[in-house]
């Protein structure tokens, strides 16, 4: 832009304020500046600002204020919470897919900041172009997309093509104000997005990568907890560790305050006075006392605290998380960028995966069971803690090698269920004691066990049965 034209505008632009007819004037000339940069071949960003989109916003030479009813390729954010009205301005899918700016400044954590694609302190014309350029590829796949997928209400499609657009895996980012100290930035444009994101794993759209393992609380499922070590005599935190004298002559060793005689060494055992180190005496290392219960010990017990729940958790009964980052797929590519309606995952279900099992013997004419297996938590065991959890992964290990290998086994711990084709219900009760027999045998703990069969038309609705315990 010469000066002469800059000059000229702000003239416009100044007088606009007092004059509203001087207004049309600013805008023409406003257009007449841009009109250049689009015959330079220049494509211009089409930009809506939020929360006045018809507002005089800095909007520098490589965009455009987008026209009302036109999709923008960019929105930009001028005022703080201006990022609750997207959803009020677009559609659902246009609002989650279309590349946001926030020149709110409000910084980090904010809801206008976890909604951005770039941020950006003030919103200068400066800033706003380089936050364009910034967005540019994604501008350029925005525009690729189909009609079908920037209409969509399939939130499995928007991620996708949100994901599409950004060119960018869904992944956890830490956040110690979460319960699980980690958060789906996505999860504020789309609700639930690890899940949404589960299920396009199943269809092959997306695929998970192993991102980190959380501890977490057996009783909330916190992962805000605090390591400690504890005595193992008495629980207490109160442990100091203290050297180890060792006195030669006659072999006794023991912390270094037993032989503390004012400045001098005396041991407690021979009651002769230690001199010289490394002649009567030497520390061979050093020892846990506890100045609670005066217990001594080299391994002390490593305990959480759960900062949600108060609980105090031992080590071997703490909970864990695998959480992932989730990846699109040339498949998934492929969906956002046709745009045609996804395929439903089937029913995965416990019960439907029941039902399908007895339509399928039914159909085949012949007999089948489900034998219903429920382990019960002994008193004092977390059900969600890590002892718990393997007494259950190595019972559903006995139950599948006590059938045969074609046996289909469902886990949803506590309860196990073996579907049985070609076994009648009479058949597999005759046989429950021997099964009762052989699942107990190796179990560590000792929970109590209730079984019971059922033939298929028993089926429906089996998990809400009261079971007759045998
Ligand atoms: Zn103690
Ligand atoms: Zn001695
Ligand atoms: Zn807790």
């Amino acid at each position: 832009m010469s000066n002469a034209v800059r000059l000229a505008r702000q003239e416009l632009l100044a007088a606009a304020q007092d004059n509203p007819s001087a207004k049309a004037d600013a805008d023409s000339a406003r257009a007449r500046e841009e009109k250049p940069k689009e015959s330079r071949g220049q494509d211009p960003v089409r930009l809506t600002s939020l929360p006045d989109p018809t507002g005089d916003h800095p909007i520098p030479h490589c965009a455009a204020s987008a026209k009302p009813n036109e999709a923008p390729d960019a929105i930009l954010l001028m005022e703080s919470n201006a990022a609750a009205l997207l959803t009020r301005c677009f559609d659902r899918a246009a609002a989650a897919i279309v590349p946001v700016i926030d020149a709110t400044g409000g910084g980090r954590g904010t809801w206008d900041q976890r909604r951005a694609d770039v941020t950006i302190v003030r919103p200068s014309p400066k800033a706003i172009e380089d936050a364009i350029e910034m967005l540019r590829p994604a501008v350029h796949r925005l525009r690729a997309l189909p009609r079908e997928t920037l209409e969509t209400d399939d939130p499995r499609l928007i991620l996708l093509a949100r994901l599409f657009v950004r060119d960018r895996a869904l992944a956890p980012r830490n956040e110690v104000k979460a319960r699980e100290t980690f958060v789906y930035d996505d999860d504020v444009v789309i609700p639930g997005v690890a899940a949404i994101a589960e299920q396009l794993t199943t269809l092959g759209l997306m695929e998970r990568k192993f991102a980190d393992k959380l501890t977490i609380c057996p009783h909330c499922a916190s992962a805000r907890l605090t390591v400690r070590e504890n005595c193992s005599g008495c629980g207490s935190g109160n442990i100091v560790e203290e050297p180890i004298v060792h006195h030669f002559k006659c072999a006794y060793q023991g912390p270094e305050r037993d032989f503390r005689r004012g400045s001098e060494l005396v041991c407690p055992k021979c009651l002769q006075q230690l001199k010289n180190f490394s002649v009567d005496y030497d520390r061979p290392g050093s020892i846990g006392v506890c100045h609670s219960c005066g217990h001594l010990s080299t391994e002390h017990k490593v305990g959480f605290l759960c900062l949600d729940c108060d609980s105090h958790v031992d080590a071997g009964n703490v909970d864990s998380r695998t959480i992932h980052s989730y990846h699109i797929t040339a498949a998934g590519r492929a969906a956002a960028a046709i745009g045609s309606p996804l395929h439903d995952a089937g029913d995965g279900s416990v019960g439907g995966r029941i039902r399908a099992f007895a339509k399928r013997h039914s159909t085949l004419g012949q007999p089948c069971s489900v034998l219903f297996a429920r382990l019960q938590t002994p008193d004092n065991v977390p059900e969600n803690g890590h002892v718990w959890r393997q007494t259950c992964v190595f019972f559903s290990r006995i139950l599948r090698e006590s059938f045969t290998s074609e046996t289909e086994i469902i886990d949803a711990p506590p309860i196990f269920l073996a579907l049985l084709g070609c076994d009648r219900k009479a058949e597999v009760e005759r046989h429950l004691p021997q099964i009762r027999e052989r699942l107990g045998r190796y179990l560590a703990l000792t929970p109590q066990l209730q079984l019971a069969v059922f033939s298929p038309d028993e089926i429906p609705g089996v998990a809400d049965r009261p079971l007759k315990v045998f």
